[in-house]
């Protein structure tokens, strides 16, 4: 079973400094570091270090970061047919970080923008496929990606990140929606700080048309809401040293539980474990960890 992404590559620029700059202010970085980034990217990389078939759909700039870009996706072994090149600029993140680990993020989308419907023409799906989509790329693209999932009948999983409202059409495509809690209270309006509110909440999703509702919540794990049932999914319990990409994660080892046969909860466990690996690790990519990592991980946790 192959997993497709489809999503977006950025270039990253991490300044880190002892303070996040103030309205007018400049700051002194003490380093700066350049790296892939993008939804999209983090999550297909996450599936294919699990062992996944992933493959990833996406559009990359032009000039050098574009060239950086393909790059990275090489060498992921993610430079495939499906990543498709743009006149554009690549899309970027400007991303501060303070001494304590708070950031400030700015992420100019570029090609991402440019991935568009017409794209997704000459893509090949099975039935046995597992879409997967976030929303750094136009919202017509997702659901263009949702209706070649429905109609080959493979499922579509769309990671609702960064947090956006839909359209009732979309919603209505997605079968398994994994948002947080901040993009869950978006999606719905309604407060997500409790499990009661969070169950609240991923059942309006359901009665929207989404299938079934993974809502992540940090340290607290995962809260799986079917039309029928709710249940939670317990974290491990581990020293969180930078949350960021926990949700890349997570969405990485739910898809590839899934294309192995896992049903949803046990590939929402999974989901689970990889999230906690990655907050462990400084930045994201150093925190998608390969099948094996992740078993001596969870061994010793
Ligand atoms: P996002 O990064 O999208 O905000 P979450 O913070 O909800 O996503 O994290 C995704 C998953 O990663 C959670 O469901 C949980 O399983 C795992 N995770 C996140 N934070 C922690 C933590 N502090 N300890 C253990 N697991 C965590």
């Amino acid at each position: 079973m192959a997993i497709i992404v489809v999503g977006s590559i950025g270039i990253d620029f991490v300044a880190v400094s002892d303070h996040l700059p103030e309205l007018g202010e400049t700051v002194l970085s003490t380093q700066l570091h350049i790296g892939p980034g993008g939804k999209g990217f983090n999550q297909a990389v996450g599936a294919r270090r699990l062992g996944g078939n992933a493959r990833f759909v996406t559009k990359t700039g032009r000039g050098d970061l574009g060239r950086q870009a393909r790059a990275f996706l090489a060498g992921e072994g993610l430079l495939g047919d499906l990543a498709l090149e743009s006149d554009i600029d690549n899309q970027v993140a400007l991303i501060f970080v303070d001494a304590n680990g708070a950031n400030m993020i700015s992420v100019t989308p570029g090609a991402s923008a440019d991935l568009l419907p017409a794209d997704l023409e000459g893509l090949e799906l099975t039935a046995e496929d597992i879409l997967l989509a976030q929303l750094e790329i136009p919202p017509e693209t997702v659901a263009a990606a949702a209706a070649r999932a429905a109609a080959v009948g493979c499922r579509f999983v769309l990671n609702p990140a960064p947090a956006a409202t839909l359209s009732p059409e979309l919603l209505a495509m997605v079968d398994i929606a994994t948002p947080n809690e901040t993009e869950l209270a978006l999606l719905t309006g309604m407060p997500t700080a409790t499990t009661s509110q969070v169950v609240a909440a991923a059942e309006q999703l359901i009665a929207r048309g989404v299938g079934e509702v993974v809502a992540t919540v940090g340290a607290k794990g995962a809260i799986h809401v079917t039309p029928a049932s709710s249940s939670s999914h317990p974290a491990l319990l581990v020293d969180a040293v930078d949350t960021t990409g926990a949700g890349d994660a997570f969405n990485a080892g739910l898809v590839v539980g899934l294309s192995k046969g896992m049903d949803l909860p046990a590939a929402i466990d999974l989901g689970c474990r990889a999230g906690a690996y990655c907050v462990t690790r400084l930045g994201v990519l150093d925190g998608l960890p390969t099948a094996a990592e992740l078993d001596e991980f969870v061994q010793r946790n």
